[in-house]
Parts: structure tokens; C-alpha cells; sequence
């Protein structure tokens, strides 16, 4: 089944409101394995909704729309569509009866304009709406369904699945499919890379879709599989699965709803170890992402940001000779701070990082964008060197990246890897 999504509102044109409804909807209709052929926002204005509707529905098997419900004059979606149609208007009284309800309940002031809301294009059906005055409508016509909702986004997400999803599998029973999405997390190649390193696999043979989304520092390969029952879509998603795994294995790092922070989390609760930080240049990055993980207060003993050598030196025991000699950003110095904060904190491990974000700072010999990640357990220290290449914000959010992948990494025990 194609899907349009037509949203309506003065506040979308003029940039006042920012369109959610959208994405909303797309969202909620590929988890149901329908395809969105276009989405449109357009003002409350009669005659550019008209040709909005005819447009949408040369290329789609129904429209939903969004928006232009309320009971103000500046609010005509449903008049708009009635005359699209040809259609007449009626009043419905279960609706007026509702809305006047909702009016006595919490002791509104009742005006004639509300009952505009219970107005409807002959021939529609009425969609209810649980958590607000204005209802919903459909309409059947030529064989295209027309579908639409209020713009307020609560409203919106109560009334999809409750109203517009049992009506959309009822009209379009051939649609109702099951749909298995898997969602493959990889870092340290570029979005052009993993395209190229997966130009082999016939996803298409598989009745897999994939795509790639870049979501800084991480790439997201998401496969989409459809079939008439779920496991005939997960065993497509499994085959697709396993060809990209072989090609992209040392890079994959999570999947799904998994993060890095998150994993990490519970390989340090799974195992009772405890952590502390020492960050310099990533400024408390690390650890506000591993802080976000409910229950790190479990393995999380503390952390510190020394962000000067005085620091370094007074919080860590970092020698004042050894910032003379490497210079603060340094393998020397970065092992140092995770021995050091690792000892102060007695705790299991220590992790450190230390770099320059920029964009001042770097020298030939230390560009910026070089960051040293050290990780010291009882017995001995990891140091990985890095060069990142991005501006300021992105070089912490990349280091921090780095260091909590060092430290899933050595949880995990992938030893050659880290
Ligand atoms: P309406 O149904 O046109 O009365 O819209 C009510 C309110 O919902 C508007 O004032 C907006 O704040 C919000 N709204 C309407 N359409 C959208 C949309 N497409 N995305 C997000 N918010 C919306
Ligand atoms: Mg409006």
C-alpha cells in the first residue's frame, strides 16, 4: 500500500511550527511495511489543499492528513476536503454531544464556533479522539482512502493506532504484512566505505531494503524485510544480516536499541568491576554518556577533568617532568592519568583521555584532532593513538567514542581488536 501524508497549518508554511507529524507517521507506517510515496505540508488556504489532495493521490492508495481541525475560522480542512470532493456537510450529534461533554466537565465557556468540530463531509466516517475535541474523519473515494486527524502530535499519536491503523488494515487487507527491521551499528568507516564494502551483497534477491544512516560518529545500516508471516521476514533479515556482519565484522559494534555506553554499562555491572575517568580534552564527555546508562552509579566510582597540566599533576600524580618532556597530550601522559586515576579511585580500571579538540593547539608533529586513550587494569596499561580530522565538537564526541569502544573492547575481550 502507498501512503501520502499531507500536513496542514498555516504555522507549518511560515516556519512558526516545525512539522513532526511527518516523520511521526512515516515512521509509524514503514514498522507496518507501508511505503510513504511523498509528504506535503501546505497553509490553510482552500484551494492549494485541493491540489495537494489530487496530487498526493494520483501517486498513492490513501492520504493521511494532518491539522486545520480546530474550532477557529482560520481552521478548514474539513470544509476544503468536503468541497475537493463535491461533498455536502452534516452535523453529527454523537460528536456534538461529546464535545459538549468535554465543555461541561472542565466548565469551558461554550461557543457556537466549537460546534464546527462536529461537522463532517457527507459520507465520512467519524474517527474518535480520545484526548481532545476534535475528531476524526474518513472518506472513501474512487477507490482512494482519505484519512484525516487533528495536528495536535498527542492527539495525533493516540489517534493512529487506535483509529487510523485497524482502519487502514480494514480497507487494505492485502497490505497488512509483517515487517522486520535490524538495525546494524558501525563505527570507524565512512558512509561511503560501508556502501562500497556491502556493493556485493543482492539485497534485492533477499527482499531485503537497506540504508545507510550517518549518525556522527557511528553509521547505522538499517535492513527492512517484509513477509506474509514474521518469521518469513526475520529469517530475510537474517540472511542479509549475516552477509553484512562477514564484511563489516571488526566494525559492527552494537545493534537495535543497543549503544556503546550501554554496553559497556553491562559488561562493568555483569563482571562488579569499577571505573574511574580522567578526561581532559573530551571535557566530561565519556562519562555524561556512560552516566546516562540507568544504574551506572554500580561500577561508576568517579571521574575528573583535568583540563590543565596543574590538574593533571595535583589530581593524578602525573609528573611535572613527564608534561615538560611528552607534553599533555602524549602516550606517556595519558598512561599516566589512567594509572593515576585509577589508583586514586581504587578501582578496577582507569581510563583516560587526552587530546587536542581545536582548532588552535596542534603542531606539525600533534596535529589537532590527536587524542591518546590509555586504559590501565592491575596488571598493565592500553594506549591507542589517534588523528581525528573533524572541528572541535566533533574531534570530543569522536574521542569519546573511541575511548568507551576501547572499553567495551576490553570487556569483551576482544583483545586483538582493541
Ligand atoms: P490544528 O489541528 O491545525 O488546530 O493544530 C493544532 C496545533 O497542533 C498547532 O497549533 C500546532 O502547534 C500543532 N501542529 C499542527 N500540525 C502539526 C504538525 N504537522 N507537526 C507538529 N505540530 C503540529
Ligand atoms: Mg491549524
Amino acid at each position: 500500500m502507498k501512503i501520502g501524508i499531507l500536513t496542514i497549518g498555516n504555522e507549518l508554511t511560515s516556519g512558526r511550527t516545525q512539522d513532526t507529524n511527518s516523520s511521526f507517521l512515516a515512521r509509524a507506517f514503514a514498522t507496518q511495511g507501508w511505503q510513504v510515496t511523498l509528504m506535503t505540508s501546505v497553509g490553510d488556504e482552500d484551494r492549494v489543499i485541493k491540489q495537494a489532495l489530487g496530487f498526493i493521490l494520483a501517486q498513492s492508495d490513501a492520504v493521511v492528513v494532518t491539522g486545520g481541525l480546530g474550532p477557529t475560522a482560520d481552521d478548514m480542512t474539513t470544509e476544503a476536503i468536503a468541497r475537493a470532493f463535491g461533498l455536502g456537510l452534516y452535523m453529527d450529534q454523537t460528536v456534538l454531544r461529546h464535545i459538549r461533554g468535554i465543555f461541561e466537565k472542565y466548565h469551558l465557556n461554550w461557543t457556537e464556533n466549537n460546534a464546527k468540530q462536529a461537522v463532517f463531509p457527507e459520507g465520512a466516517e467519524v474517527i474518535a479522539n480520545p484526548v481532545g475535541t476534535a475528531a476524526g474523519f474518513a472518506l472513501k473515494q474512487k477507490g482512494k482512502l482519505i484519512v484525516v486527524i487533528p495536528g495536535v502530535p498527542r492527539e495525533v499519536e493516540r489517534m493512529l493506532p487506535e483509529g487510523v491503523f485497524p482502519l487502514l488494515r480494514r480497507e487494505f487487507p492485502e497490505a497488512v504484512q509483517q515487517v522486520a527491521v535490524r538495525t546494524i551499528k558501525s563505527f570507524g568507516l565512512g558512509e561511503a566505505v560501508v556502501d562500497k564494502a556491502l556493493a556485493d551483497l543482492d539485497f534485492e534477491r533477499l527482499s531485503v531494503t537497506v540504508g545507510f544512516y550517518p549518525n556522527f560518529p557511528e553509521n547505522h545500516i538499517v535492513l527492512t524485510a517484509r513477509g506474509a508471516t514474521e518469521s518469513e521476514a526475520v529469517s530475510r533479515i537474517s540472511a542479509a544480516e549475516a552477509g553484512v556482519v562477514d564484511r563489516l565484522k571488526k566494525y559492527i559494534f552494537a545493534y537495535d536499541s543497543e549503544t556503546l555506553e550501554g554496553l559497556a554499562a553491562k559488561l562493568m555491572t555483569e563482571k562488579g568491576w569499577t571505573l574511574a575517568v580522567a578526561e581532559s580534552c573530551t571535557g566530561g564527555l565519556v562519562t555524561d554518556r556512560l552516566t546516562d546508562v540507568p544504574g551506572s552509579s554500580v561500577f561508576l566510582e568517579r571521574s575528573v577533568i583535568t583540563y590543565s597540566n596543574a590538574a593533571k599533576t595535583d589530581l593524578l600524580g602525573v609528573p611535572t617532568a613527564i608534561l615538560e618532556k611528552y607534553g599533555a597530550v602524549s602516550e606517556q601522559t595519558a598512561r599516566l592519568m589512567a594509572e593515576g586515576v585509577r589508583k586514586l579511585a581504587c578501582t578496577d580500571l582507569g581510563l583516560a583521555i587526552t587530546g587536542i579538540a581545536g582548532p588552535a593547539g596542534g603542531t606539525d608533529q600533534k596535529p589537532v584532532g590527536t587524542v591518546y586513550i590509555a586504559l590501565a587494569d592491575e596488571k598493565e596499561t592500553l594506549c591507542r593513538h589517534y588523528t581525528f580530522r573533524w572541528d572541535r565538537r566533533r574531534n570530543k564526541v569522536i574521542s569519546s567514542q573511541a575511548a568507551l569502544l576501547l572499553l567495551k573492547r576490553y570487556l569483551s575481550g576482544e583483545r586483538e581488536d582493541v
